[in-house]
């Protein structure tokens, strides 16, 4: 059996899920996990969803968002696990990883990363598929699920976050016409767009600014960087805040063909989101140093001071761009 059917009739004969996204949870995150949580909600299945980290602000206008549950002090007796996003099991978080590797029975892991090699009982792994949203909606469907806004608009949401509102080469006229199916079962582009990209604080636009402020090209002008420090954070009140979107900023200078963004989130701790242009793999810097993610888009977070991260990720893709 192919392994979307055999989730699906996996689900059918089940109840009791608990819905797993990762750390850092972006849009795709976000978007599948509330998408599949109210899916199955709406077939009548018992279903708790959880994330290690708060749903950014960003996305709380989805209905349903409040219903995810933070890890801290879950507790839950549902067996059957469903992994989202998420390359690796551990990407749920450290700890809730652990709890979820006591008590649970069955694993379902459903995942677009390349990287990702099959932690799970059932893995739907389709690095075609520009976002793990689009095979939450296959999912749905081969479940004869009912459709309404709020299932469609945040499958809607992961679809657009990773195709950057369908500008992305991974966009292709069958992501289109899914967002056009969405859109058939209640999805609001408009309000998404509206929702997604002007809707930002005023903390988050000066934050924006200041990083912009402090890029960086190389000689050859292929690679730009941009640093948020940790004293930035605390200046502009902009701990909460998740700015990965902003690394795609340093590709819009022509000559760039690799934008960097390295954000101290703690003391000696670096998060270094990775975006390339072209034919760069970025993901295979990334993974040098743990993390991992696509071709074009890859992060990890990194322990070390500021200026050695940007050092040592520089010159790894210094290596890996003069292959
Ligand atoms: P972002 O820069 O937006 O955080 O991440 C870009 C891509 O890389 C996403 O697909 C994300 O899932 C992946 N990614 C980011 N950080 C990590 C990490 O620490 N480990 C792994 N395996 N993937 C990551
Ligand atoms: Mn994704």
């Amino acid at each position: 059996m192919k392994q979307p059917d055999a989730i699906a009739s996996f689900i059918k004969d089940e109840n009791g899920f608990i819905i797993v996204g990762h750390i850092n949870p972006d849009g795709d995150c976000i978007g599948s996990v509330l998408g599949l949580g109210r899916g199955l909600m709406r077939l009548g299945k018992d279903v708790r969803m959880v994330l290690t980290d708060a749903v950014p602000e960003v996305y709380r206008y989805l209905a349903g968002s409040e219903d995810i549950e933070s890890a801290a002090g879950f507790c839950c007796a549902y067996t059957n696990v469903i992994y989202l996003d998420c390359a690796e099991q551990q990407r749920c978080g450290d700890e809730l990883a652990a709890q979820l590797r006591q008590q649970a029975c069955h694993t379902v892991c459903i995942d677009h990363h390349i990287s990702n090699l099959g932690f799970a009982e059932f893995n739907w792994v389709d690095p075609q598929a520009t976002a793990t949203a689009e095979l939450v909606y296959e999912l749905l469907k081969k479940l004869d699920a009912t459709f309404a806004p709020d299932i469609t608009d945040p499958l809607c949401v992961g679809i657009l976050q990773d195709t950057g509102f369908f500008h992305h080469s991974n966009a292709g006229a069958d992501t289109l016409r899914l967002a056009a199916e969405l859109m058939d079962n209640g999805a609001n582009l408009h309000e998404t767009y509206l929702r997604l990209y002007e809707s930002m604080s005023v903390a988050e636009m000066m934050l924006h600014s200041r990083a912009i402020g402090s890029l960086k090209l190389s000689p050859d002008q292929r690679v730009a960087w941009m640093q948020i420090t940790a004293a930035d954070l605390k200046e502009l009140d902009a701990e909460k805040i998740f700015p990965e979107d902003l690394v795609s900023k340093g590709l819009a200078v022509r000559s760039v063909e690799v934008g960097l963004l390295f954000r101290e989130v703690a003391a000696d701790k670096i998060k270094v989101s990775l975006r390339a242009k072209h034919d760069t793999d970025v993901a295979m810097v990334a993974e040098s140093f743990g993390g991992g993610g696509h071709r074009k888009a890859a992060g990890v977070t990194m322990q070390g001071s500021l200026d050695a991260c940007i050092e040592q990720v520089l010159a790894k893709l210094r290596e890996v761009m003069e292959a």
